[in-house]
């Protein structure tokens, strides 16, 4: 029943996921991923929507609507495809782990990039088994504004700096261990503050594709 087209295309160059908890899908996140896709070459991103474990502060918006707002945002897009795997499992899903079963599924040669925000690179070494993340992934980072260009943690920036290529071919022929920094247009656009507009009845017209809009209405979420 998984919806996984890693494992349908393993075949194909750099493979790049984008996980997020996408609630709701925003601008911020489809435009800068959009101009990556173009720097790096990458010819699919595929989209992955998080389980959210039920000690975190859970979504608004159940799994299967933050996974239907997925779908429509995407919709005209070729770019993007969505997998499921980790809204499927009623078990927190972690990062680490799910790249570790794309890895076994891939083998070891497929180069495969895992896409953040430039918010989420500054605090990725909270994140359960940070360290052994390239190990089986590049990391493709896009710009956010408001958030520094470097981590204030000198050990950090050191793993940074061994790691850091600006060599989209590189990306394209390894099959992890590299982080590149996008040079990415800054989309001051949060689903925080989309939520909190929301509420407040402001449209959000330019933050989220109108289809996502219309269902985020049909729905009555984030009301
Ligand atoms: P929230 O406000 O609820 O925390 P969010 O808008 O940050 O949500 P997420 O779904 O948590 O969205 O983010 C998924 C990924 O997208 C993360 O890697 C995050 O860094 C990145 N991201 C989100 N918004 C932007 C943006 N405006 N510019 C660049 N990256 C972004």
């Amino acid at each position: 029943m998984a919806d996984n087209p890693i494992s349908q295309e393993n075949t194909l160059g750099l493979q790049a996921l984008f996980g997020g908890t996408f609630d709701p899908i925003h601008y911020g996140h489809l435009r800068p991923v959009q101009a990556l896709a173009e720097q790096v070459g990458l010819q699919k991103v595929i989209l992955l929507p998080n389980h959210v474990p039920p000690h975190r502060p859970q979504p608004e918006a159940s799994p299967s609507q933050r996974l239907e707002m997925v779908k429509l945002a995407i919709e005209n897009h070729p770019l993007f495809t969505i997998d499921t795997r980790e809204l499927e499992k009623n078990t927190p899903s972690y990062t680490i782990e799910t790249l570790k079963e794309l890895r076994q599924e891939m083998g070891t040669t497929q180069p495969l990039a895992f896409i953040i925000g430039q918010d989420s690179l500054l605090s990725i070494n909270t994140w359960h088994g940070w360290d052994e993340i390239l190990d089986n992934c590049h990391l493709l980072v896009c710009s956010r504004p408001g958030y520094a260009a470097q981590f204030t943690d000198p050990n950090m920036q050191t793993w940074l700096s061994q790691h850091k290529t600006t060599s989209p071919e590189l990306l394209n022929r390894t099959p992890h261990g590299y982080i590149f920094l996008g040079d990415t247009p800054l989309v001051n656009i949060s689903a925080t503050d989309i939520r909190q507009k929301l509420s407040a009845g402001d449209s959000c017209r330019d933050l989220i594709p109108e289809a996502v809009l219309h269902y985020i209405r049909q729905q009555g979420l984030y009301q």
